[in-house]
């Protein structure tokens, strides 16, 4: 029989969301009758915007006539779509990212889980708890991060984020080659203020480290003196690639598309101390395994940067932001501890209690389901996170029925 890779077997016995799926399951069968309001998995729910639609829709039609169907794409994506990122994300604020330092995907799941391939595998990797499965797991799947012990593993370092650090992690007084940050973070919505994330940049160049920098939420920012992207951090071109999803921004979590930023001045050596353009080593990684996000969702992508557009985005990030406000007053009101809601659409709860027990008990007294913190590390044992994303009506009743159990 052929061989399993051996590193699969470190891995957490089920990921995070299937084991709620199958707590919510479990429920739902013993209690058919009982009306559930998810704000667990951290999907949209408002529909694609109408300029995205639109455009996707001519999109398609083109590919139905011969003078204007189109094949593989190029490699990176198409130009009129790194264009209008480079363009609007950055060059407009003022930040010199240029359109062929972006790589258009389908997805920042896959982006920041496949990056790591690119780095030896005694890296040492630097990963906040909590934050985003993903990082962790691409990493034991690699075989990178040791042995379990604890919900520990032991080559990596664990950078704690807990409401002592207002959940925004300190510099690691130990080296490490590659550090993942999440601002806002997922999930205790936490944000880095420039100053922090200027310490993390100086660190990242006295050890020649590189930053994974993942800005899925950058959209959701509200305070004017919080980062959207780290190349507002003077140098981070030198030492940080950025993630970028129009996943949460734009309603694209069915649609699929996203960019990461590859600096030109980024690179990797290696044990001989020669040094290879992490940039060319991106573009050869995905030029081998990935053959590029479809033409009709790169235009629908496109129109995200258009008049209406914009304006589309705006009324959708303002409709999870208030439903954020809505969710953050029940529990402040309730005398719990939040954090989060402000710039993220994620609210972070200070459970008391263990945070499985907390979100059974929601689940059976609410019927509302929540993420229960220690899924994202075991620092976020004690917390539970609660999703904005969700129509208004579904918002008010969540809050209605934990109002009664809380
Ligand atoms: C949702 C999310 C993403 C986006 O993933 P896609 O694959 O682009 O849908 C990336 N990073 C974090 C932290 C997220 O929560």
């Amino acid at each position: 029989m052929a061989l399993l890779n051996p590193n699969y077997k470190d891995l957490k016995q089920s990921y995070l969301f299937s084991q709620i799926a199958e707590k919510v399951r479990n429920f739902s069968a013993e209690n058919p009758e009982a009306k559930i309001i998810r704000l667990g998995i951290g999907d949209v729910t408002e529909p694609l915007p109408a300029s995205c639609r639109e455009a996707f829709k001519l999109a398609v039609d083109e590919m139905g006539v011969a003078s204007t169907f189109k094949g593989y794409g190029p490699e990176q994506g198409y130009a009129f779509l790194r264009e209008a990122i480079a363009k609007n994300d950055y060059q407009s604020l003022g930040l010199e990212i240029s359109a062929d330092e972006i790589f258009v995907s389908d997805g920042s799941k896959c982006d920041s889980g496949n990056f790591q391939e690119l780095f030896s595998l005694d890296t040492k990797v630097a990963i906040p708890d909590p934050v985003y499965p993903v990082y962790l797991d691409s990493n034991i799947m690699a075989g990178r991060a040791g042995k379990e012990n604890a919900g520990h593993f032991s080559n990596i370092t664990y950078l704690d984020s807990t409401s002592d650090n207002n959940f925004c992690p300190s510099i690691p007084s130990t080296h490490a080659d590659l550090i993942y940050l999440c601002s806002p973070n997922n999930p205790t919505g936490a944000t880095f203020s420039k100053a922090q994330l200027a310490e993390w940049v100086a660190y990242a160049k006295a050890n020649n480290s590189i930053i994974m920098f993942d800005a899925a939420y950058f959209a959701f920012i509200s305070e004017p003196d919080v980062p959207r992207s780290i190349y507002e951090i003077p140098c981070a071109r030198e030492v940080a690639v950025e993630f970028r999803s129009f996943s949460k921004t734009a309603g694209f979590t069915g649609t699929r598309c996203a960019f990461t930023v590859v600096p030109k001045e980024l690179y990797l050596m290696d044990t001989q101390g020669e040094k290879f353009s992490l940039h060319q080593l991106w573009m050869r990684r995905q030029s081998t395994k990935f053959n590029g996000v479809s033409y009709p969702v790169q235009k629908a992508a496109e129109a995200v940067y258009s008049e209406q557009g914009k304006l589309e985005v705006a009324a959708l990030i303002k409709h999870y932001m208030e439903n954020a406000k809505i969710l953050r007053d029940l529990f402040t009101s309730k005398g719990y501890t939040c954090s989060g809601g402000v710039n993220a659409p994620y609210v972070w709860v200070k459970t008391g209690k263990d945070s499985w027990q907390f979100f059974d008990q929601i689940l059976k007294e609410a019927q509302v389901v929540a993420t229960p913190g220690v899924g994202f590390g075991p620092c976020g044992e004690g917390h539970i996170r609660f999703s904005s994303f969700n129509s208004r009506e579904n918002i008010l009743e969540a809050v209605s029925r934990l109002t009664k159990v809380l």
